[in-house]
């Protein structure tokens, strides 16, 4: 592993840069003095997630499907790949568009960094741990997934973004970092995600009754999205390879969390018991010692506050969360733009 390194960016190439965790990146490094390009095809991001960084001296956003090749005006010397779908509700709508944005465009992000010499950070996650079998998961437990589950399109495609990492740095020498995310959340997220805070969240500000899949005994740790960003920068900057898991490893069942969710919004809703989705993981908990020993890194923010941030959010925009169309609200699979054939 390589030593530690001043966080010196001059210019940052964010892919996915307009999505939930990617804007919050492209805001820090910003506000750290790196430049950003921010390369987004809004599949799943929107514009208005970095609404506020537009017209900022250093930003810049270009709209392009890193599926294809993609050039930027200036070198970066760090490229952060984080374009996927990553909601269960995006990827089930999306899966041949997940599986190549995990491997043409995790290529072509790839070639970007290696061409300029950048680093570059792949944002992986812990679903490559599948329904684990070892718990909590540390990062040489090799995980449990089902290759053709309906989340095979987003593991597998994580999966396949990790070995090719790997294989440019062992064949290339390319400058690569993989970061293990876990469940992050906070402000712009989207109510009709499919993940289990934003749609408690927007469940209980409407008073509609709050989904609980399963007996809701199932555990997930939760990472406000601050602490994840503050993560993902110390690694880069440390110059680990990887991989690294990043995520909170206080562990809260979605049960608890729901009924926490009811309580801190002052909502009157009740819990509602609905069928759990295949193959969802019954545990998910990071083991987190590596960031810990070689990063000097953990999260900070309590899990209260951070929801109580993410709520005040939900409650203070007036929601255009609402799913743009029936296939995405159903995830019926409707919806993908076809890249062209190649010979
Ligand atoms: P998001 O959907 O909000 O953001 C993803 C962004 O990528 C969107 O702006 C989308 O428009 C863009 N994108 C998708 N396909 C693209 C393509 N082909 N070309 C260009 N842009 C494309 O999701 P997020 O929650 O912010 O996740 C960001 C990254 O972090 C993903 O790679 C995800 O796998 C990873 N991650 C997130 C979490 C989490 O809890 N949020 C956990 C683990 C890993």
């Amino acid at each position: 592993m390589a030593n530690s390194r001043a966080p010196s960016w001059e210019h940052a190439v964010v892919t996915g840069g307009s999505g939930f965790v990617g804007s919050h990146l492209c805001a820090a490094l910003l506000a750290g003095g790196t430049d950003v390009t921010c390369v987004d095809d809004f599949s799943t991001g929107t514009r208005d997630n970095v609404a506020e960084l537009l017209g900022r001296p250093g930003f810049r956003l270009q709209e392009a499907d890193v599926r294809e090749p993609f050039a930027v005006d200036r070198d970066p010397d760090l490229v952060l790949h984080f374009a996927s779908p990553a909601s269960p509700a995006d990827y089930l709508r999306l899966p041949v568009h997940t599986l190549e944005t995990g491997s043409l465009g995790t290529r072509n992000a790839l070639a970007l960094a290696h061409a300029c010499g950048a680093r570059f950070v792949l944002a992986s996650t812990s679903e490559v741990y599948g329904d684990p079998e070892e718990h909590p998961q540390n990062e040489r437990y090799w995980g449990h997934v089902n290759p053709i589950g309906p989340r095979s399109v987003y593991d597998e495609a994580k999966r396949f973004g990790e070995s090719l990492t790997t294989a440019f740095a062992q064949s290339r020498g390319t400058d690569t970092l993989i970061v293990r995310l876990f469940n992050t959340y906070g402000p712009r997220m989207r109510g009709y995600d499919g993940r289990a805070v934003p749609t408690f969240i927007r469940q209980a500000l409407a008073g509609e009754p709050l989904t609980v899949a399963g007996d809701g005994r199932q555990t997930r740790s939760l990472c406000y999205v601050d602490d994840t960003v503050r993560g993902v920068l110390a690694a880069a900057a440390h110059g680990l390879r990887g991989p690294v898991n990043i995520g909170n490893p206080a562990e809260i069942s979605m049960l608890d969390l729901a009924r926490w969710i009811v309580e801190l919004t002052g909502s009157r809703s009740v819990l509602r018991f609905v069928e759990r989705p295949v193959d969802d993981p019954a545990v998910r908990c990071p083991d987190i010692t590596l960031a810990r020993d070689k990063l000097q890194w953990e999260p900070r923010v309590p899990a209260e506050q951070g929801l109580r941030r993410t709520i005040e959010w939900f409650r203070t925009r007036h929601e255009d969360s609402a799913p743009t169309s029936r296939a995405q609200r159903t995830g019926t699979g409707h919806g993908e733009r076809a890249l062209p054939l190649r010979e």
